[in-house]
């Protein structure tokens, strides 16, 4: 084997990264409708072409595939094969996702990020647990970040740990975007 992925697993994972409907995703549009909420998707204007923006709330939320976005769970497994390309490529995302980020608080907007931890995998809540904390989310005025995993939902941006902190930054320092931001900010 020389990847940890079987093809099924990488076919979803190229469908998230390109911005297709994936499962989980249309499940939770599903879910959100059947709530009541009404939503404009891949808002290509903004910054990072959030998954699912609803204007009138002020809020925008981002669904992340959890190995393209590199997020700090148990669905990323760094592949053995081509190492060093992985942490290149998904270093990159992650920079660029904290970017997207920031552009959008600093204008304004209230972010939820709902990883796609929060609706699969062996201790997700499930969608319909995490739609209802997305609705309590969308719902509520003053709350500027959320997001949602899979022990639960947290305020904040919960932007993963980069690649560098958690496999050590040798590959991924040299990248020409610079260095991945390692500070507290
Ligand atoms: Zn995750």
């Amino acid at each position: 084997m020389s990847d940890v992925h079987t093809p099924e697993q990488r076919s979803r994972n190229m469908a998230a990264v390109r911005g297709r409907d994936t499962k989980p995703e249309l499940e939770l549009r599903r879910a959100l409708h059947g709530l009541g909420f009404r939503y404009r998707l891949n808002v290509r204007t903004l910054p990072g072409t959030p998954d699912l923006v609803l204007p009138a709330r002020n809020a925008l939320l981002f669904v992340h595939g959890c190995f393209w976005h590199g997020h700090d769970c148990p669905l990323f497994v760094l592949p053995r094969a081509r190492r060093d390309f992985w942490l290149d490529k998904i270093g990159r995302n992650q920079l660029r996702d904290r970017q997207h980020h920031d552009r959008l608080h600093d204008a304004g907007w209230r972010i939820g990020t709902v990883w796609e931890c929060a609706m699969r995998g062996r201790s997700s809540p499930g969608v319909t647990a995490t739609a209802a904390t997305v609705e309590r989310f969308l719902r509520s005025a003053d709350c500027r970040e959320m997001y949602f995993r899979d022990n639960g939902a947290h305020a904040g941006a919960g932007h993963p740990l980069s690649l560098a902190e958690r496999f050590g930054s040798a590959q991924v320092s040299g990248s020409d975007e610079g260095n991945l931001d390692r500070g507290a900010v």
